[in-house]
């Protein structure tokens, strides 16, 4: 009979135990001892919720206090040696110290781990990195398990996922020349493991799921047969994607199982069943890991039989990956409208599904009253789901249909329509403006709380935020930017805002998941055809234009931004959806725009981060991405000005995309970079107007007007002055007013500063 198991639950506990612990045990409310009591908790939670599910393996390995590349360096003594701790003796401190960087050092960068919303830190390996004894945590939460009892499978980042993640720092070559020295703690570890009595380890080595180079594809060989002698047996894990063009390798490894996704990639299944060693086991994900859906038990276990029939017990059915990017428990939401709850799974769901869909495999058991049961409740979901008229909505539907390619064109060509702009905006040479978002306080934000638990009228909500805009528009003005903005006081989250009010989107009470170390994030669920039953910014940015007569800019997210950071339903393609919340930002679009917001901003930060992982895939991402944006920003008059905002990545890379957006004017992170991303801006000859950040807006620090000179001069350098505008790197929402007043004054007068040596015509000097 096939087995079940999981590839990792969510660290973060129901309650986000974790975060509310780490955070007290940093700020030196909670003892050491005390948080470690935490982990012990969560732990011990997760094993007890595996069991209850009746799964055959209780996986474990998978807890970690801030992320699990920087608990997998611990493990084999491979953090930077610039943080100067000994590997074998490493403290929690130093280990929250390499992740969070103190007075001395800066922390290890973030990225985002493949193209999840969770960040992991990024390993540094030099000339100077050694692995070694590393610290003992790994060990420990497996004899935590195994005294309990039960079979227990540890989960450990295989070793050319950890060199491949990490980055070439000192001069170091290649990376792929540290592997025999990181090779010999791999050893250690898994004999250790073997000692401790673990019969079985999971080694994740998700990388297999990029474009790897050839290098890193044949060390794969050499590794595993270098690794498989000493170890318990091996179950190695790929997922995120489709690796059948590894099959062959992965066939020949002496492993003794595999994991695939069979959620993203159903179709390479075939592949590997069709050529599978007699005596290997192969791990096929199933139930979706990443996203919120109840899994179509009739549907997966068609996919799972004729698996079983060739395989027998070597099949294992699992998650199609680590169930840590979704939320812990739907027993947790109180007030979850009772239909859509019907149609969801959280982690502790999923861990259900995985071990009803491997007996429902066995014949007996697949009759039995309460398996039939299951399957009959399950097919009534998915039928209600599918038809369902709070999904179906047949007006957005006519609408998609009737959309043709002028919906995605602006009337007129960029040039005509900046010299409408011009005529009315009146703005002077290198305008200044900001991002949307103003501090928000905690005053602000507990009005939006009381308001919410209904502790504050819909009257004195209102005078509370037109209270915190007038003081927005009042600063503004004082400060003597060109464009304005109303603050955005009233949204907790750029994107959740917007979900609150869509038809289609239902927001969670407790769905986090986590982003990275302490943080976590509550994406909305996109469940139905999304539609806008009423404007949802129009009261606010207008009552903000009336207060003055500098023009005030409308500020929404875009429709990839929503799609990113939401669950997206898995019943449509992506790009319908996007194309749907597109439909309904150009009606706000519309809507603002007659109410005479006529400068009027659509944030796509999370445009680079939908970049699907393989390169082939890039261009129909790009094209269906592009084409929503348009058709969300185009159905304006030449004269109105749209804009758009991008940070948190590199653009190098996608700029064709980019211009192809065609917004008039385009705002992006550069102050890091120390405006090297202009440098791509120039050589690509970007065609619209461009506001490159002149200060950082994460950090506290305030940007002196020679420093933000020095920035706009090093622009112009690249861009010429009738398309350059002059912002802050991003949103103020994290800032505090005394902050802004004084950043947002030199920045002014930085601007001004620059106005006047360009009126007197001196060109602008290539800054140092
Ligand atoms: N308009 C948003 C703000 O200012 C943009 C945030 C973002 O780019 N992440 O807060
Ligand atoms: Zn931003």
């Amino acid at each position: 009979m096939a087995q079940a198991h999981v590839l990792g639950l969510p660290r973060i506990g129901v309650h986000r135990e974790l975060k509310f612990a780490v955070e007290a045990f940093w700020r030196g409310e909670m003892s050491a001892t005390a948080l470690q009591e935490t982990g012990r908790q969560i732990r011990a939670a997760n094993r007890r919720a595996q069991r209850k599910a009746g799964l055959d393996w209780i996986t474990v390995g998978d807890f970690h206090w801030y992320d699990h590349v920087l608990s997998t360096l611990a493990l084999v003594g491979g953090l930077p040696a610039r943080f100067g701790r000994a590997p074998a003796a490493l403290s929690l401190d130093d280990y929250f110290v390499a992740a969070r960087g103190d007075a001395g050092q800066s922390a290890m960068e973030m990225t985002k781990w493949f193209d999840t919303n969770y960040h992991y830190l990024v390993p540094e390996y030099s000339p100077q990195t050694r692995f070694g004894e590393g610290t003992e945590w790994l060990f420990d939460d497996v004899a935590e398990a195994l005294a309990e009892g039960g079979s227990v499978k540890p989960v450990l980042l295989g070793p050319l996922s950890l060199l491949y993640l990490g980055k070439e720092k000192n001069g170091l070559a290649d990376r792929l020349s540290l592997l025999p020295d990181l090779l010999t703690q791999y050893e250690r570890v898994l004999a250790r493991l073997k000692t401790q009595g673990v019969t079985w380890v999971q080694i994740d080595e998700p990388i297999l799921a990029l474009d790897l180079p050839e290098p890193w594809r044949d060390a794969f060989t050499s590794v595993y047969h270098r690794l498989v002698p000493i170890a318990p047996s091996l179950l190695l894990a790929t997922y995120f994607g489709d690796v059948s063009e590894h099959a062959a390798l992965l066939a020949a490894l002496p492993v003794a199982g595999v994991h695939l996704d069979g959620v993203c990639a159903p179709k390479q299944l075939d592949t590997f069943v069709a050529q599978w060693p007699q005596q290997k086991v192969l791990s096929v994900g199933v139930v979706d890991s990443r996203n919120v859906w109840r899994c179509d038990l009739t549907k997966a276990r068609a996919l799972l039989a004729p698996l079983a029939d060739a395989l027998g017990e070597r099949l294992w059915v699992a998650s199609s990956g680590s169930l840590m990017h979704c939320p812990v428990d739907l027993a947790s939401e109180g007030r979850l409208d009772k239909q859509v709850r019907t149609w969801l799974a959280f982690a502790v769901q999923k861990l259900a599904e995985v071990a009803l869909l491997r007996r429902s495999l066995d014949a007996a058991a697949f009759a039995s009253a309460d398996v039939s049961a299951a399957f009959v409740a399950d097919a009534t979901a998915q039928a209600a789901r599918r038809t369902s008229p709070r999904i179906h909505n047949s007006l957005v539907q006519k609408r998609l249909a009737a959309l043709t390619d002028a919906h995605a064109r602006r009337a007129s060509d960029y040039p005509t329509r900046a010299s409408a702009q011009r005529a009315w905006l009146k703005l002077p040479v290198l305008p200044t403006t900001t991002i949307g978002s103003f501090p928000q306080t905690s005053a602000i934000r507990r009005a939006r709380a009381d308001f919410k638990r209904r502790a504050l009228s819909h009257l004195d909500y209102l005078e509370t935020m037109r209270a915190q805009i007038r003081l927005a528009v009042e600063r503004q003005e004082a400060y003597g930017l060109d464009v304005l903005v109303h603050g955005e006081a009233e949204r907790n989250d750029m994107v959740e805002y917007f979900g609150d009010l869509l038809w289609g989107f239902v927001i969670t009470e407790q769905g986090w998941v986590q982003s990275y170390g302490s943080r976590c994030v509550k994406p909305p669920v996109i469940y139905g055809d999304v539609y806008l039953p009423e404007p949802m910014t129009v009261t606010w940015s207008a009552y903000a234009q009336q207060l003055t007569d500098k023009p005030v800019k409308g500020m929404l997210t875009g429709p990839v931004t929503m799609l990113q950071w939401s669950f997206v339903r898995d019943d449509q393609p992506r790009e319908r959806t996007a194309l749907q919340i597109a439909l309904a930002l150009r009606e706000e679009v519309a809507a603002l725009e007659k109410a005479g917001v006529r400068v009027i901003q659509i944030d796509e930060p999370a445009l680079r981060e939908g970049l699907p992982l393989r390169e082939r895939d890039w261009p129909s991402y790009l094209a269906w991405a592009v084409h929503a944006y348009r058709v969300c920003s185009s159905g304006v008059a030449d004269d109105t000005q749209i804009h758009t905002h991008m940070c948190y990545s590199a653009f190098h890379d996608i700029l064709p995309s980019i211009a192809a957006l065609d917004a008039d004017v385009i705002s992006i992170e550069t102050t890091r970079s120390d405006m090297e991303l202009l440098g791509a801006f120039e050589a690509f000859a970007y065609p619209n107007e461009i506001g490159p950040g002149v200060y950082d807006t994460h950090s506290p620090r305030v940007p002196s007007q020679a420093e933000m000179e020095r920035l706009i001069e090093a622009a112009l350098a690249r861009i010429p002055a009738e398309r350059l505008w002059i912002n802050p790197d991003c949103g103020l929402k994290t800032r505090d007013w005394a902050q802004v007043d004084s950043a947002l004054t030199n920045m002014v007068a930085a601007a001004n500063a620059v106005r006047k040596r360009l009126s007197a015509g001196q060109r602008p000097a290539l800054a140092a």
